[in-house]
C-alpha cells in the first residue's frame, strides 16, 4: 500500500468508519486482509487508546485544521512507534487544512518514514493542496442508488422516509438517517412551508427569520437546494430536483418571484452562508432578515 490513501466521499457515507477499519487492520499484530480484534493492537484501537493512532480534525465542524496540530502529530510520525509496528496518522476533513498546514503534512509526505502512513479523508478535493492529493493514493468512494439509500435509511429507522430527505442530504446514508433522528424532517419541512408563503405574500419575515435561526446551521442549504430547485423548473426541467416531495411549494415559488431574481438571492444565500460559518460573531438575525428583505 502506498504511504498515503486520500479517500473522496461526501459526509454521512460511512467513510470515517472505513477510514477507522483501514487504520486498525494496518496496525493489526495478526492480519493483513482484516482486523482480528483478538491481538494488543487491535483492542487498544477498540478502546481508543491505540498510542500509534493519531486522529487530526478540525477542533470544530466547518473551522479549519490547526498547523499546531499537523505539526505534533509529524513530531509522531518521525518517531519509533510505541507498540514497534506501524504508524498511522488519519486526517479528517482534509479540505479544512489551511495552506500552512497542508504544506506540514506534505513535508512528511514527501519522505514518509518507513512505518508510517497516512489516511486522509474529504468531500471533495477541490479546496485541497494539489501537492498533497498527487502524493495520496485516491480512492473514490460511490454512493449506492438513492432508492437503495431510502430502502436501507427506512429499514433502519422502520418508518416511511420520503425521498427528498436522501436528496438533502447528497445520497449519503449515515446523514439521510441521522437527519431524521435529530427532528430535522419536520423543522425543514416547516421552514420551506413557511418559506415559501413568504416569497408569495410576503408576510411575516420575522416569524421565517426566526424559523430560519431555530433550524441551525443546515437550513440555509436547504434554502439553497429549494431555490436552486425553483431555477430548474422556471428553466422548464425537473431533473435532478432535490425537493422532489415538495413540488407543490417549488411551484409557488416559481411562480411569485422572477428567474433573475431566485439566481441573485441564491448567490446572495451561498455568500451568505459561508459568511455566517466563518464569521460567528456576525448578527445572524440581522443578515437573514436584510437577505429575506430583499425578496421585496
Ligand atoms: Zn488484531
Amino acid at each position: 500500500m502506498c504511504h498515503a490513501v486520500l479517500f473522496t466521499a461526501p459526509k454521512g457515507n460511512g467513510r470515517l468508519a472505513l477510514a477507522a477499519m483501514l487504520a486498525k487492520t494496518l496496525l493489526c499484530e495478526n492480519s493483513v486482509t482484516e482486523p482480528c480484534s483478538i491481538c494488543h493492537s487491535c483492542q487498544l484501537f477498540e478502546a481508543e487508546t491505540h498510542p500509534d493512532f493519531h486522529v487530526i480534525k478540525p477542533e470544530t465542524e466547518g473551522k479549519k485544521i490547526s498547523v499546531d496540530a499537523v505539526r505534533t502529530v509529524n513530531k509522531y510520525a518521525w518517531e519509533t512507534s510505541h507498540l514497534g509496528g506501524r504508524c498511522i496518522i488519519l486526517i479528517q476533513n482534509a479540505d479544512s487544512m489551511g495552506e500552512a498546514a497542508a504544506n506540514a503534512v506534505l513535508k512528511t509526505l514527501e519522505e514518509p518514514p518507513l512505518n508510517c502512513y497516512f489516511i486522509l479523508f474529504t468531500a471533495s478535493i477541490d479546496h485541497m493542496l494539489t501537492t498533497v492529493v498527487s502524493r495520496c493514493d485516491k480512492w473514490h468512494l460511490k454512493l449506492p442508488h438513492e432508492s437503495v439509500v431510502k430502502c436501507w435509511v427506512e429499514s433502519e429507522l422502520f418508518e416511511s422516509v420520503p425521498l427528498q430527505v436522501i436528496r438533502i442530504n447528497r445520497g449519503a446514508p449515515l446523514a439521510a438517517k441521522a437527519f431524521v433522528e435529530r427532528g430535522s424532517l419536520a423543522l425543514h419541512e416547516e421552514l420551506i412551508t413557511e418559506f415559501s408563503a413568504y416569497v408569495a405574500l410576503k408576510q411575516n419575515l420575522f416569524i421565517v427569520t426566526k424559523k430560519l435561526i431555530k433550524s441551525g446551521s443546515d437550513a440555509l442549504q436547504w434554502l439553497s437546494f429549494l431555490l436552486l430547485d425553483v431555477m430548474k423548473l422556471q428553466l422548464g426541467t425537473t431533473e435532478g430536483i432535490v425537493h422532489s416531495d415538495s413540488m407543490i411549494l417549488v411551484e409557488q415559488i416559481s411562480y411569485s418571484v422572477s428567474f433573475t431574481l431566485v439566481m441573485r438571492q441564491l448567490t446572495a444565500l451561498n455568500r451568505l452562508k459561508n459568511d455566517l460559518i466563518k464569521n460567528s460573531g456576525l448578527n445572524h438575525e440581522l443578515m437573514l432578515s436584510r437577505w429575506l428583505s430583499d425578496f421585496q
